[in-house]
């Protein structure tokens, strides 16, 4: 755990205002974890705002579903942070805001069954950044869940849309709570806040006694990477379990605050998952707050509407949080159910592998890997060294990258490692 200058101030005071919908919306089929979800729309044809527009995919997959009224324009292959080109809707807006009702209004007291339903009908994955479909971890099967953290832990330099949301939104992040109480029957909740927040304990302390199950506040210490769910798993119960371990064999399920919100938001509000909140801010930006923004926005409206320019050659747009972010250079990508932030950033020259052997990567890594070995395998392409050196580990923190006086590419490394080897 490194301590990282946070650069949170700029927004942290700022409430949440509302960036105005696009007149074009490109929504990607495959930013969640799992099988892409499957259109069910054509080209042409007219939606309405929160109509399904493309169906879960398989077991592990998400529903997608028209943030406005319009129509669809195309349906095709469209640029994504990672570089990548995937499958996008694109729905032009006609400002109408025609609504069909998709997230049916159940009676006072939901069944188990209809909740975890109604979570997967309003497409909500994790918005913590892994975009794992919500509605699964829920479906706990035999599992007895002994603890359920409400991650509250928003690590990442700058980014305060967490924290914006458990300021303005806490009443009805603890509705929230207290129906997956009831889904999960845990034994204990743990809310984490990071310590230097903690003008966020009164707010949550009238809650304590009003779940279900007793609620406690773990204060963490500041330091990254705090808010990954194996290191809160680690800090809340002691457990330290290994990626690609289901956390709920482990008696553990941890959710972020921002999908708690869309799960209050689906359940209460009929409202499918359409929007997030995101932070926008940087070191070389002066404007910067916490907005509220429909999925599939460009991000060319958002920095049009905000009236920021993007002089490439001096400033890097970064999607997410400086650490685990994508570097982003076609600003017609658009914001997905996992963006938690667009940075303007001070631009970083990486340097292909010049490695000098100082170990600090290895001295920072949370997960005990070698960094700067498996950096050296995929500069190899030697993919049985990667998998030896067990790259599906790699919790792709950024930390390593960020103590390495080389600036040798390894985040970059790693994630290429994962697709070369198919290991994710
Ligand atoms: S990015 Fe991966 S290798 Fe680097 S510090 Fe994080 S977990 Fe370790
Ligand atoms: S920190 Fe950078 S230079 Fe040092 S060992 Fe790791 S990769 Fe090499």
């Amino acid at each position: 755990m490194i301590y990282i200058p946070a650069g949170k101030d700029k927004t942290r005071k700022r409430s949440i205002e509302t960036i105005p919908d696009p007149g074009l919306f490109h929504i990607s089929l495959s930013t969640h974890r799992g099988a892409a979800a499957v259109p069910v729309v054509s080209i042409g044809q007219r939606v309405k705002k929160h109509q399904l527009i493309a169906q879960a995919g398989g077991a592990v997959s998400a529903q997608v579903h028209s943030p406005a009224s319009g129509w669809v324009t195309d349906i095709g292959l469209y640029p994504q942070p990672d570089g990548s080109k995937r499958e996008t809707v694109v729905i032009q807006n006609d400002f109408k805001e025609t609504k069909e009702e998709v997230i049916p209004t159940y009676p006072g007291a939901f069944t188990s069954e209809e909740v975890i339903q109604a979570i997967a009908d309003a497409g909500i994955v994790g918005a913590g950044g892994a975009q794992f479909p919500s509605h699964i971890k829920y479906r706990t099967g035999t599992n007895r869940i002994r603890t359920f953290i409400i991650n509250g832990a928003e690590c990442e330099p700058y980014l305060t849309a967490d924290y914006s949301l458990m300021r303005q939104y806490h009443a009805q992040l603890l509705q929230a709570v207290a129906l997956i109480c009831n889904v999960i029957q845990p034994e204990q909740v743990v809310l984490a806040i990071e310590k230097n927040n903690k003008e966020l304990v009164p707010i949550f302390e009238p809650y304590l006694q009003s779940l279900p199950v007793p609620l406690s506040i773990l204060q963490l210490q500041g330091g990254y990477p705090q808010g990954s769910e194996l290191q809160l798993i680690r800090s809340a119960t002691g457990m330290e379990l290994q990626r690609g371990i289901i956390p709920a064999t482990a008696g553990v399920i941890v959710s972020n605050v921002g999908t708690l919100y869309a799960i209050y938001k689906a359940l209460y509000e009929h409202t499918p998952a359409i929007e997030r909140i995101i932070t926008v801010s940087g070191n070389r930006t002066e404007v910067c707050g916490n907005y509220k923004v429909k999925i599939g926005t460009p991000i060319s409206h958002i920095l049009q509407t905000l009236g920021i320019s993007v002089p490439h050659h001096k400033v890097q747009l970064i999607l997410g949080g400086p650490m685990m972010g994508w570097t982003v250079d076609d600003h017609s990508v658009s914001v997905s159910k996992g963006t938690a932030g667009i940075l303007l950033l001070e631009k970083r020259e990486l340097h292909p592998y010049n490695c000098i052997r100082c170990g600090y990567c290895v001295d920072a890594c949370p997960m005990r890997l070698m960094p700067f070995e498996l950096a050296e395998a995929y500069e190899n392409r030697n993919k049985s060294a990667l998998k030896e050196l067990k790259l599906t580990q790699c919790i792709e923190c950024g930390l390593c990258e960020y103590v390495c006086p080389s600036d040798v590419p390894l985040l970059e490394s790693f994630r290429l490692g994962k697709i070369l080897t198919n290991l994710r």
